[in-house]
Order: structure tokens, then C-alpha cells, then sequence
């Protein structure tokens, strides 16, 4: 649908000065509100109608891609709360991959073009990490100041102004921006944005991301992840703010396991705490080699031996770790303590960071809900719910083998820095790596996966000092029916009825 069909039928004569919509095709609310501040230095109860009543601490990007009273304020004062144009104001709705809210969790920097600048002109499409350069005038985006190199926020500066940087500069051109604003390329923006989008919603109907909850530093992930897509519509190889990340492809035909494979994977993360899951030998196995990797790695004084560990007939290996420094006494940090009645050995997986456990399972969970059929109501735990939903979808495997490279490589990280802090002579850590996934699929398959790792700062730590063996990760968290719940829902995730 053009552009012009959105617009209301008085449009050429806009109610404000800078609220001229049809020379800007799909312009942002962000755009809207920059154009309309610098041009029509509106008063402050002018701002106040206009939906700027907080402004000191107002992210006008954030304000205006969401619901909120600002930007039911905003339409409603320039006519235009009967249209839809703000449907185009969230990076999501020109997104290649479902990201949820992944672009209202914290402030981002505005993504601006050199020249649609001057005319005050943003576009929502400017935010997505995998687009890298404005696409009719080649000028690459930016999120710096080109005069004093600081990143520029969707933030009123001292005077209420708004698109200008805190060093005073105004990036907008009023000449341009007002008496020239014909010479604004609509033709082309026009015709460029109405078939990214439609693209970009045939993609988004196949593709989804999932980023860890805390992470910040998450556009060389989301570039890698949608660049998959993009690259023949926009963007291509090493495009974007910081380029893509390296990523690993899991994809091609395999034999899906039985049912009920799933359910150990079930256990990481979710709607509880517990880091202690039933997994296949095969991956005990695995982490019995990263545990050799990982101290011949670290080989701090005092390791001087790895102490077989041995039971209920289990491959001896290297899961308990002694030395001279601690008495000879094991710690152990793999520590398989049974078999489940399928043959599965119960793994401690306490050294993995918590964070990234959540990031499993909010992977299984989003899995179940968009490419399986996860009741509402079960009588079953939140794990087995899981677990059969996803037992529908063919192509599970390549989910298997994404979260086996997770763990790999989780375990591995979590170790080293456990065993560098137990022995007293590593560096505090301020920041680790949590996956990122990419799911393509439809509805009862899953055709690829793709896992990026993002830096994620390290959340505060909780239960026996960090250093020490953390211990009671490994019994049963306590947290009642409807705290899980609560957790689960928080998440926007339909929920399983848990049983008492
Ligand atoms: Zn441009
Ligand atoms: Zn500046």
C-alpha cells in the first residue's frame, strides 16, 4: 500500500509546523517529534499536549515505537489518531526476524542518515542493527556525532531541543527541512521502504531471535542473525553498526530422536532456578572433555591431579577435580548423580551461568509456542508441557544440537572462571557470554537454527560466595507454583498449569 493511502485527506496542510507528512514517507515518531520541536518551537505547554510532559528523563524513541500516553498524545494533537502511520514506528514492524520487544528493553542510540537529517527525517528502519547504510542516499548510518564523536540519544537537550547532540549541534537543516522539503527523494524512499517491508513481513512469518533478557550489547548478534535474511534485500556481509558476529549454522536433514528426548533440555532454565538436568550420556561424556580442555587451559598451581570420579558405574573421568592446595579433597562441579529411568545421568550444571540456562529455556519455550502447539492449561509440569509440545516438531535435532554447542561451550566458560577464582588467582569477572538464537521454521518444523554469543554483564551473585563450589544450585529451588508462574508469564509465554 502506498504511502499516501495512510495519510488523512487534509495531510498538505499539516495542523503544525514540521508535521508535514507527505514529502516524508513512513517517517518515525521520533522523526515526527525532531521536525516538529526544531521547527515549530512549540511552548512548554505546547510540549505538555504534544505528550513531552517528562522530558528530563524522556527517551522520545522508546516513547513513541510503543503504546504509551506520549504517543497517544502526539497523534491525537496533529490529527492522526484515526491512522495507522504509527504502526510504522517500531523497529519491529520492519524487522526480518520476530524479536518480540527486543527494541523497547532498554535505550538505544538514534541511527541517523547524514542527509535525512538535515531534513529532520528518521525512519524506523534506521534502528535495525542489520541495516547499514541509508538505501537512497548510500550515506552510511550513523549513531555518533560527527562533530564531537559522542552517541547521540533520542533525549531532549538543555532548551528542550531535540535532534541535536549535547554538544549543541543541530543536526537538522531548517531551510531544508521546511521551504525545501520537495527535494526530500520521496519517490524513491517511497518505493524502497514499501518493498522492504513487504519482505521483511514474508521473513518475519519464518524467522525468529531470541536474545538473553540483561543483554545490551546485542546488534553484531541481531546483524548476524537477520543478515541471514537480509542479505539480497538492503544489507549484505559486513554490513551493519558493528558488523556481524560469528555465528554458528546448525541445519541440513537429520533423524529427529524419540519422544520425550527433550525433556532432560527441558530442565535449563524455564520457569525455574534449578541448574541439574537428565541428559544423554553422550553429553557427559562431552563435558568430561571440556573439564580436561578447560584445566590444562587454566593450569593453576595447585591442581595437581583430577581424581576419578566414579559412580553408579559411570564412565570414570576427570568430573571432580583435587589438589594439593585443598587437602587433596574433591570439588566436584560435573558431579553426575544417577540415572533417570531412560538411561539419562543427572548433570550438576552449577558452574553455568544462570544467565545463560534462562537462555535455553526461553529458547525451548518460544520453540514450543511458535512452532508447536503448547497448551495453556496442562496438568503436567511446565518441563514435560515443554517437552511434548516439542515433540511435534520435526527438525528437533538441530534444536538438540544448538543447545549441546551452548553447553559446550557454557560449561567451559563457567569452569575456567570457577576454577580461576577457587584458587585464588583470577581476575574478577564483570562480564561473561550468553547465546543468542536464531530459529527458522514453521509451524511443526524447525528448519535451521543459528547461535550467536553476546557479552552479558554478570548478574549479582546470589547463594555461597563466588569461588566456592556453588553447591545449592544444585538442590531443588523452593520457589513456589505461582512464583513460577509469575515467571513464566512474565515472559509473555503461554503457561502451563502447574500442579501443586
Ligand atoms: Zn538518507
Ligand atoms: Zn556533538
Amino acid at each position: 500500500m502506498p504511502w499516501s493511502d495512510y495519510l488523512p485527506a487534509r495531510a498538505s496542510t499539516a495542523p503544525m509546523i514540521g508535521a508535514e507528512l507527505t514529502c516524508y514517507p513512513y517517517i518515525s515518531g521520533f522523526g515526527l517529534a525532531q521536525r516538529i520541536v526544531t521547527l515549530a518551537l512549540p511552548s512548554p505547554s505546547d510540549m505538555v499536549r504534544l505528550g513531552f510532559r517528562n522530558r528530563a528523563s524522556m527517551d522520545v524513541l522508546l516513547a513513541t515505537q510503543s503504546r504509551s500516553k506520549t504517543r497517544f498524545s502526539l497523534l491525537w494533537e496533529l490529527g492522526l489518531g484515526h491512522t495507522t502511520i504509527a504502526d510504522f514506528w517500531s523497529p519491529s514492524a520492519w524487522s526480518p526476524v520476530q524479536c518480540g520487544r527486543l527494541f523497547e528493553r532498554h535505550v538505544r542510540p538514534v541511527r541517523q542518515c547524514p542527509e535525512c537529517v538535515r531534513h529532520g527525517y528518521h525512519n524506523a528502519a534506521f534502528q535495525l542493527p542489520s541495516l547499514d547504510a541509508c538505501p537512497w542516499h548510500r550515506e552510511r548510518l550513523r549513531s555518533t556525532c560527527e562533530h564531537c564523536g559522542r552517541i547521540v540519544f533520542a533525549q531532549f537537550q538543555d532548551g528542550d531541543r531535540l535532534g541535536v547532540c549535547s554538544c549543541g549541534i543541530s543536526f537538522i537543516d531548517p531551510r531544508l527541512a521546511l521551504t525545501e522539503m520537495h527535494s526530500f527523494p520521496r519517490g524513491e524512499a517511497s518505493a524502497w521502504l514499501e518493498e522492504f517491508r513487504e519482505w521483511s513481513c514474508a521473513q518475519r512469518a519464518m524467522r525468529w531471535i531470541q536474545v538473553p533478557e540483561q543483554a545490551t550489547d546485542w546488534d553484531a548478534a541481531f546483524c548476524a542473525i537477520a543478515g541471514v535474511a537480509q542479505s539480497g534485500m538492503g544489507a549484505g556481509e559486513g554490513s551493519g553498526a558493528s558488523g556481524p558476529a560469528p555465528m554458528q549454522v546448525f541445519d541440513g536433514a537429520t533423524e529427529d530422536p524419540p519422544e520425550g528426548a527433550l525433556w532432560g533440555w527441558c530442565h535449563l532454565g524455564g520457569s525455574q532456578t534449578l541448574r541439574c538436568a537428565p541428559l544423554p550420556a553422550s553429553v557427559f561424556v562431552l563435558l568430561q572433555a571440556v573439564t580436561r580442555a578447560v584445566v590444562q587451559k587454566v593450569s593453576v598451581d595447585g591442581i595437581s591431579c583430577l581424581e576419578p570420579w566414579v559412580h553408579d558405574g559411570l564412565t570414570p573421568g576427570p568430573a571432580e577435580l583435587g589438589g594439593a592446595t585443598n587437602g587433596g579433597s574433591g570439588q566436584g562441579w560435573l558431579a553426575p548423580y544417577g540415572r533417570s529411568a531412560a538411561g539419562q545421568v543427572w548433570l550438576n550444571l552449577s558452574v553455568v551461568d544462570r544467565q545463560v540456562t534462562a537462555a535455553c529455556g526461553a529458547l525451548l519455550e518460544l520453540v514450543a509456542c511458535e512452532l508447536a502447539d503448547l497448551p495453556l492449561v496442562s496438568d503436567v509440569s511446565p518441563q514435560h508441557a515443554i517437552s511434548c509440545a516439542l515433540d511435534q516438531v520435526q527438525g528437533r535435532s538441530l534444536l538438540i544440537a544448538a543447545l549441546l554447542a551452548c553447553l559446550e561451550r557454557a560449561f567451559s566458560q563457567g569452569l575456567t572462571s570457577v576454577l580461576r577464582g577457587f584458587w585464588g588467582n583470577g581476575q574478577p569477572r564483570s562480564c561473561i557470554e550468553a547465546p543468542c538464537f536464531g530459529i527458522v521454521g514453521a509451524p511443526g518444523h524447525l528448519q535451521s537454527m543459528q547461535l550467536v554469543w553476546v557479552p552479558i554483564a554478570l548478574l549479582p551473585p546470589t547463594g555461597p560466595k563466588s569461588g566456592a563450589s556453588d553447591d545449592k544450585a544444585v538442590r531443588p529451588a523452593k520457589a513456589s507454583g505461582k512464583r513460577k508462574l509469575e515467571a513464566v508469564k512474565r515472559r509473555g509465554i503461554k503457561a502451563p498449569r502447574i500442579l501443586k
